[in-house]
């Protein structure tokens, strides 16, 4: 247990974009089944342009971090994850504050916060087959550890599988939408996937 510093969201940002690029093709192969075909462009285009920026212009804490980065998401993906990633990046950013480190626990509880707001945003709540079926748990797990935060975002994103879409496009599809994995819950476990990455060194 110790504390982490902007160097650290930077990278697990950088990280997310290296995830993001390798599994494009997949995230949009699920999204062609139930929606439009580009949640790994979309999310390929927002990272990458994330991980420039924080490359360029390395921000002082790790809020300012993820502020920058929820703030690009926002501008530069099209489609309705960019502003609900960008959402939930800046809430937690801004929770975070002016800290220049900080606990698991503090990352925990501004991602918490950014989670809330990702739900007031979209309206979705668990169990809606949306990114939140995995950055519930992925939040609970991580008051535990990194791994666990890892292990329950993966678990979440497969649990959509059996879901029937109450939100987003997929939600046009109704039963059409059962037995497929949700985009955004595959592409919110990269984000955990990437975050015990960084935080094992
Ligand atoms: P679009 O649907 O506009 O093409 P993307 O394909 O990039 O956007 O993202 C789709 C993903 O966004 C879905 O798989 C789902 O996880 C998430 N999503 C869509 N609408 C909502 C919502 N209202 N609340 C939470 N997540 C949502
Ligand atoms: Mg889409
Ligand atoms: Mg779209």
């Amino acid at each position: 247990s110790g504390t982490y510093g902007a160097g650290f969201a930077a990278r697990w940002m950088a990280a997310t974009a290296e995830a993001v690029e390798r599994e494009a093709g997949r995230l949009t192969e699920l999204d062609a089944a139930i929606g439009d075909a580009d949640h790994g462009a979309n999310l390929r285009r927002g990272f990458a342009a994330v991980a420039d920026a924080l490359a360029k212009e390395p921000p002082a804490t790790p809020g300012a971090v993820l502020v920058t980065a929820g703030r690009l998401l926002i501008s530069t993906v099209g489609g309705a994850s960019g502003p609900l990633y960008g959402t939930l990046l800046r809430r937690a950013g801004k929770a975070l504050g002016e800290a220049g480190e900080v606990t698991r626990t503090e990352l925990a509880d501004a991602l918490a916060a950014g989670v809330a707001a990702v739900g007031q945003l979209g309206g979705a709540v668990a169990g809606d087959k949306t990114m939140l079926d995995a950055l519930e748990p992925a939040v609970a797990g991580l008051r535990e550890s990194f791994a666990a935060a890892r292990a329950a975002a993966r678990d979440g994103a497969l649990a959509t599988v059996p879901l029937r879409a109450r939100k987003g496009r997929a939600a046009y599809l109704g039963e059409r939408s059962v037995g497929h994995e949700d985009p955004g819950a595959a592409s919110s476990a990269l984000l955990f996937d990437a975050l015990e990455e960084v935080a094992a060194g």
